[in-house]
C-alpha cells in the first residue's frame, strides 16, 4: 500500500499537477480538515470515479472559526489520516501550514451572498467567508478540473458552487452523498467530542429529520412540521437547537412544495455542534 504523496508548499503541489497535466491526467480535489472519516474518504472514491488522480488536502482553517469557537481542540492526526488515504489510494497530501496560506499581510476576504445567507450564517457570521477564501485559494493552488463536497456541509455545498459560479473558477463542483453510520448519524470529525450519553442522543438527530422531510413531503405545514422537530430534538435531549427549516434544494431560499427541497438544521448537544440534512422527496 503506497502512500500518497505529501507536499506542504504551493509550489510542490503546481509542480505534481503539472507532470500529471503533461501526462494528459486529469485531477479532483477533496478539501478537507483532516481528521479524516469513511464520509472523507467517499468523497475520495468519487473522486478517483470523476479523474485520474485524486488530490486531498489537509488543513484546519483558523478563517471559518470564530474565536469561541473549537479551533485549538480541532482532532488533528495526520500520520492516521495518511494511512486512511493509502487504503483509498488518493494520489497526493496537500498540507499546507497556517503560515503559508495566510502569510503575515494577508488582507482578503471572499464574501458569498446568495445561499450564504441564514441557517450557518445566523449563529456562525463569519463561517462561510472563511470557507470561500480558502476554498478559493485551495482551488487556484491545486488547478483541479473537478472537486468533490459532501452534502453533509449542504449550505456549504451551495456556498461553494456560487463561488466558482461567480469568480469563473474553471473547477466542476460535484455533490456527494452524506455518509451515515449504522445508526443513521452522519459522520462528522466533530463526533469524537461525543460522550456515550451524547451519542445514543445524536442518533436521534437523524431520525427526527427523516421523520420532517417525510411529513412535509406528505403536505405537513412547514412551519408547524418544523417547529414540531425541534420541540422532538429537545425532548430526545439536544441542549440547544439553532434551527430546523426547509430550503429550495438548489437556491436555499424559502421551500416553496413546488420545488425540491432540504430540510436543513443545526443542535447542540453539550459543547458539541452538529449539523445534518435531508431531502424532502415525495417518493
Ligand atoms: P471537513 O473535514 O469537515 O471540512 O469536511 C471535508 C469534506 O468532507 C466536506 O466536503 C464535507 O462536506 C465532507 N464530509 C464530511 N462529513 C461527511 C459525511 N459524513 N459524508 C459525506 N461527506 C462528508
Amino acid at each position: 500500500m503506497s502512500q500518497p504523496i505529501v507536499v506542504e508548499s504551493v509550489a510542490a503541489l503546481r509542480a505534481q499537477v503539472r507532470d500529471w497535466r503533461r501526462d494528459g491526467l486529469s485531477i479532483a480535489m477533496v478539501p478537507t480538515m483532516g481528521a479524516l472519516h469513511e464520509g472523507h474518504i467517499s468523497l475520495v472514491r468519487v473522486a478517483l470515479e470523476k479523474a485520474d488522480r485524486c488530490v486531498v488536502s489537509i488543513f484546519v482553517n483558523p478563517a471559518q472559526f470564530a474565536p469561541a469557537e473549537d479551533l485549538d481542540k480541532y482532532p488533528r492526526q495526520l500520520a492516521r489520516d495518511l494511512d486512511l488515504l493509502a487504503e483509498a489510494k488518493a494520489n497526493l497530501a496537500f498540507t499546507p501550514t497556517v503560515g503559508d496560506m495566510y502569510p503575515a499581510g494577508f488582507a482578503t476576504r471572499i464574501s458569498v451572498g446568495g445561499p450564504s445567507s441564514g441557517l450557518e450564517s445566523d449563529f456562525r457570521p463569519t463561517f462561510f467567508d472563511g470557507v470561500a477564501t480558502v476554498v478559493a485559494k485551495l482551488l487556484l493552488q491545486a488547478t483541479p478540473d473537478r472537486a468533490i463536497f459532501g452534502e453533509k456541509d449542504y449550505q456549504q455545498l451551495c456556498v461553494v458552487r456560487q463561488l466558482c459560479r461567480d469568480l469563473d473558477l474553471p473547477v466542476d463542483i460535484i455533490g456527494a452523498p452524506t455518509v451515515r453510520d449504522r445508526h443513521g448519524l452522519a459522520m462528522s470529525s466533530r463526533n469524537a467530542y461525543l460522550s456515550e450519553t451524547e451519542l445514543k442522543i445524536a442518533r436521534q438527530f437523524n431520525v427526527i429529520l427523516r421523520e420532517t422531510a417525510v411529513a412535509l413531503a406528505d403536505g405537513a405545514d412547514q412551519a408547524v412540521a418544523t417547529a414540531a422537530a425541534s420541540r422532538a430534538l429537545a425532548t430526545a435531549g439536544f441542549d440547544k437547537i439553532d434551527y430546523v427549516e426547509a430550503r429550495e434544494s438548489l437556491t436555499l431560499a424559502p421551500w416553496r412544495r413546488d420545488r425540491d427541497g432540504r430540510l436543513l438544521a443545526a443542535a447542540w448537544l453539550g459543547k458539541t455542534r452538529l449539523i445534518d440534512n435531508m431531502e424532502i422527496s415525495s417518493t
